[in-house]
């Protein structure tokens, strides 16, 4: 039996990762920053709600001494993110990007990321199979980010591409100290979701697939790795 916790699970991608992982038999725990929305998600789904702000250590530590009681943890997936945008819902470029506005970018994508995981490395560490899955995104890469021909070149934000580059950095950091553990950094794609004012253009089933396989790898899996649907993605 795997134990699975997904973060941010609520609604988006998350919700979908934990109604696929839920039909490949793993036992989930959804992670919901909002307790009555939680309960909403995990009703639906018929899983386990953790109340659980990645910005906050209490109700992170409440979560992983739930977890533990409850039984372990297998699979950590570090999915509650904010892409931070700024007035009339518009994405904030470098004209007007602010230091504040950088760092609540960073409080739930970056540092959520490192709190979430420093909490249950111990149950994580306790796993005959550990596997942390880190959602990124392919807008924290900076091969595409800098090339013309991408989509991704064309984003003009600062905070939600840098937070990722740093979960990009995170995981390949965590993955060399962590051998036994399987620890990879995913790119859904663009998907829609209230992330994006729902403007993406893949749906939550396909966005959450790379997450969800990465979820599923055994020991011989890939770790420290970055990848989409199609396979690598360029640091
Ligand atoms: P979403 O629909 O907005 O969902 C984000 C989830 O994160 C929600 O459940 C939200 O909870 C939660 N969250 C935000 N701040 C939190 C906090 N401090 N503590 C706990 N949970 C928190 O967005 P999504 O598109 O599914 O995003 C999921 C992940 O995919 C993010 O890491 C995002 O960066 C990444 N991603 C998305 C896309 C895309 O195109 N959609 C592309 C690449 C990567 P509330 O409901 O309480 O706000």
């Amino acid at each position: 039996m795997t134990t699975t916790l997904i973060t941010g699970a609520n609604k988006g991608l998350g919700f979908e990762t934990a109604r696929q992982l839920i039909a490949a038999g793993h036992t989930v725990y959804i992670g919901s920053r909002d307790p009555e929305r939680g309960r909403r998600a995990a009703e639906q789904l018929g899983v386990r709600l953790v109340v659980l702000d990645v910005t906050d250590d209490a109700s992170v530590t409440a979560a992983a001494k739930t977890i533990e009681a409850d039984g372990g943890l297998d699979v950590l997936i570090n999915n509650a993110g904010i892409e931070g945008r700024g007035e009339g819902n518009t994405v904030v470029g470098p004209a007007d990007v602010t230091a504040e506005m950088m760092l609540s970018v960073f409080e739930t994508n970056v540092f959520g990321v490192v709190r979430v995981t420093h909490a249950f490395l111990p149950l994580l560490q306790r796993s005959a199979t550990p596997v942390v899955v880190n959602v990124s995104s392919g807008l924290g890469s900076m091969a595409l980010v800098t090339d013309p021909d991408t989509p991704a070149y064309h984003y003009p934000g600062v905070a939600y591409p840098a937070s990722k580059t740093a979960v990009n950095m995170i995981t390949a950091q965590y993955a060399k100290a962590f051998p036994n553990m399987r620890i990879n950094a995913v790119e859904p794609g663009f998907t829609k979701t209230d992330l994006n004012g729902n403007t993406g253009i893949q749906t939550v089933e396909q966005g959450a697939e790379i997450a969800v396989r990465m979820a599923q790898i055994g020991p011989d899996g890939p770790t420290g790795g970055y990848f989409d649907a199609a396979g690598p993605v360029p640091w």
